[in-house]
């Protein structure tokens, strides 16, 4: 192992196998790091680059990476991609016929793969490991890492084996890499892999061209809201996120009287989601309507617009898909729709998929351990509703409180299972809270975001485009200007502020309006208004009573709010009221946001002919056009017109792999083009 490599020849790698001109944050530090041996934990958002982290270092150090993945999708991607890239790569998965896996084996024994991926139930194939281990990798990756940990929300038991079976490729550094990793999952990762002095890197997490917007919006109007936000061209393509089946399969109806949409959601078979996910990428289709199953290893560049129609569950899940917008660093929004329905939805499905650890103990005290009972039997004791029965019982035997054979026959198990489900619960009523504050709080939504991914100091900037900073660019939030008495309550808190102490807003409330002046609602959206134009400053915390965690939020002056004039006007805007939204027509102006495909006029005909080529050759492939040549690469080469190969190379995003498969055809059309304008302007 070397104990290190110039810096230049890590840049070096970058732009001639990769083709980028710099390394995005995060990633020299760890490719450095890892060249020396040393282990590292990777945590970036999803499409921030985390791939090179171990891809780069594999080249620079030479032999063959290990690279373990859950999914079979992510797999084959990843390896046509690298071969894109002139690069071998194998793999071997549950979805290959048994003499390719064969024959991949034989060419890492034989030394012929840079990069080896498997999928993590391989290792419980006996031999499998001694045979790897015989001819020791050059790195050990692990892709998704959080899924090793129970408190991720992706658990899987498979990853759990790894432990076991690292040692033997020592002493190969090994890289855990993984988009969503709270400060728990993330130790998790590190004690259970047996990860060694790893470098943290934790970053990326603020996504520069995503303009967050969160709405309250009652349920029956967010479908018009929808389709609204949508008729812009320019807000397309985008991506729907609906909580249920039902609701995808009908917005998607809905709105594919006018624009080509489609559902797409666990229900359907494999053929028809790979039929609407491969038509989305192809632009054939330029609305997907997804429940959460959708976007699971798609790398689709130019989603304009990613819109929740509901409350999600999790800030990850939230995250990672509006992250799903944007790709290609082009201005992209991303819209959540939410009000008080989502908390009641929430609710409701907490107490049914969580009940009370008093029922499941239930279940526990009328199971024996020297004797099994037959589940009918038990549940007939229980007299508890079949369905919640059900349910607890399945926590029972998670947690370990119940064995239970095929035949479902029920024993005690542990009465340790009681802590493991309290604590399970918990976290998830925790999550929901988060999310739900969030949605709820009057600050900018990135450096909130950013910080609930423990990015502290990266959190302190502002994003500048969301509804916070920027509520004027708002595309389904309304706002309006504040009302005389509106205007004249702020000056008393202003008032009241003075002094510089931090206050709560319950308080403040109470002392201004006494005798009920503004409800403690249109209160707090005063607050915000007065945040929203800088005049104070609002926090978020919580206090903890009775074993209780109990939100609040206080205001301090800012700067600006302290030498303000006692009557000068605040030009507040506050934010309409759902039910003004609702039913009214509203009408959207364009925004002057930055057109993300102009091309010159001129230049078109060529662009034209570079995306024929382009569309014959993905269907030649049978690829995603994007996956031949990006947007953006295309109009770098119209606008840039390369001539010879050496001109192809300097183009931003065209490394060398790309040259030597399409280097000739590229100039071929360009030199075309060339020699039709020619002719057709003597
Ligand atoms: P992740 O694994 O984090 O989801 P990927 O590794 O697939 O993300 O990278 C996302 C995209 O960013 C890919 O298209 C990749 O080629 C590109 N990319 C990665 N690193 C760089 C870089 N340093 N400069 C430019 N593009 C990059
Ligand atoms: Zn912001």
């Amino acid at each position: 192992m070397p104990s290190s490599l110039p810096a230049e020849a890590l840049t070096r790698i970058l732009s001639e196998t990769f083709g980028f001109a710099e390394f995005r944050a995060g990633q020299d530090a760890v490719c450095s790091a890892v060249c020396t041996g040393r282990d590292a934990l990777v945590v970036m958002p999803t499409g921030s680059g985390k791939s090179l982290c171990y891809q780069l270092p594999a080249i620079a150090l030479g032999g063959t990476a290990l690279v373990i993945s859950p999914l079979i999708a992510l797999m084959e991607d990843q390896v046509a991609k690298l071969r894109e890239r002139g690069l071998h790569a194998e793999r071997i998965h549950s979805g290959r016929p048994r003499e390719a896996s064969r024959a991949a084996a034989m060419d890492y024994r034989d030394g012929k793969l840079q990069f080896l991926f498997l999928a993590p139930e391989r290792f419980s194939v006996p031999g499998v490991t001694a045979f790897l281990a015989r001819r020791k990798p050059c790195l050990v990756a692990i892709d998704e890492a959080h899924c090793i940990s129970q408190w991720g929300h992706d658990f899987r038991p498979d990853y759990r084996m790894l432990s076991q079976h690292l040692p033997a490729f020592r002493p190969a550094p090994v890289i855990a890499l993984t988009a969503t990793a709270t400060r728990v999952v993330q130790s998790d990762i590190v004690q259970q892999l047996a990860l060694e002095n790893p470098l943290r890197s934790i970053q990326g997490f603020r996504r520069k061209n995503i303009a967050i917007e969160v709405v309250e919006i009652p349920p029956a109007a967010r479908r018009d809201s929808v389709l609204e936000i949508l008729r812009s061209a320019d807000r397309r393509p985008a991506i729907i996120y609906v909580p249920t089946r039902n609701d995808a399969e009908e917005l998607a109806v809905d709105l594919n009287r006018h624009f080509r949409a489609d559902a797409y959601h666990a229900g359907l078979n494999a053929d028809h989601r790979q039929r609407v996910q491969r038509e989305f990428l192809s632009g054939e289709r330029e609305v997907i309507v997804a429940t959460i199953a959708f976007g699971m290893g798609i790398d689709k560049p130019d989603v304009r617009t990613v819109i929740h129609t509901a409350l999600p569950g999790s800030t990850e899940a939230y995250y990672q898909e509006i992250g799903r917008a944007g790709r290609d660093g082009l201005p992209s929004r991303a819209i959540l729709m939410h009000s008080y329905a989502d908390r009641h939805r929430h609710d409701f499905f907490f107490d049914r998929d969580y009940p009370e650890p008093d029922v499941v103990a239930e279940i526990f005290n009328a199971l024996r351990r020297d004797r099994a009972i037959s589940k009918e039997q038990l549940q007939k004791q229980s007299r508890l509703d079949p369905a919640i029965f059900d349910t607890a019982l399945e926590k029972l035997w998670i947690h370990g409180g119940a064995i239970i054979d095929p035949e479902e026959n029920v024993q005690r198990g542990t009465a340790e299972w009681r802590d493991s489900y309290i604590g399970q619960s918990r976290q998830r009523a925790v999550q929901l809270e988060q999310m739900l504050r969030y949605a709820a709080a009057d600050q900018c939504r990135m450096s909130a975001l950013v910080r609930y991914f423990g990015d502290h100091t990266d959190a302190q900037t502002h994003c500048g485009n969301c509804d916070f900073c920027a509520p004027q660019t708002c595309v389904a939030q309304q706002f309006r200007a504040a009302s005389i008495r509106e205007e004249k309550t702020a000056h008393r808190v202003l008032k009241a502020l003075q002094g510089g102490l931090a206050r709560s807003s319950g308080k403040l409330h109470a002392e201004l309006c006494p005798h009920g002046e503004l409800d403690r609602d249109p209160f707090e959206e005063l607050l915000g208004a007065m945040a929203r134009a800088g005049l104070i400053f609002l926090r978020e915390a919580v206090f903890e009573k009775d074993g209780k965690q109990i939100p609040y939020r206080t205001a301090q002056l800012t700067r600006e709010g302290e030498i303000l004039e006692p009557d000068e006007p605040l030009a507040l805007e506050l934010r309409e009221k759902p039910e003004r939204h609702a039913g009214k027509k509203r009408a959207y102006a364009p925004r002057a946001e930055t057109k993300p495909n102009e091309i010159d006029a001129a230049d078109q005909p060529l662009f034209d002919a570079l995306r024929a080529w382009r569309l014959a050759e993905a269907k030649a492939k049978n690829l995603p056009a994007f996956r031949i040549a990006s947007d953006a690469l295309l109009r770098s080469l119209t606008e840039d017109r390369p001539l010879s190969e050496d001109d192809l190379l300097m183009i931003r995003g065209a490394g060398p792999g790309f040259v030597k498969h399409y280097g000739n055809a590229i100039l071929k059309v360009i030199a075309s083009y060339e020699t039709a304008r020619v002719s057709e302007n003597p």
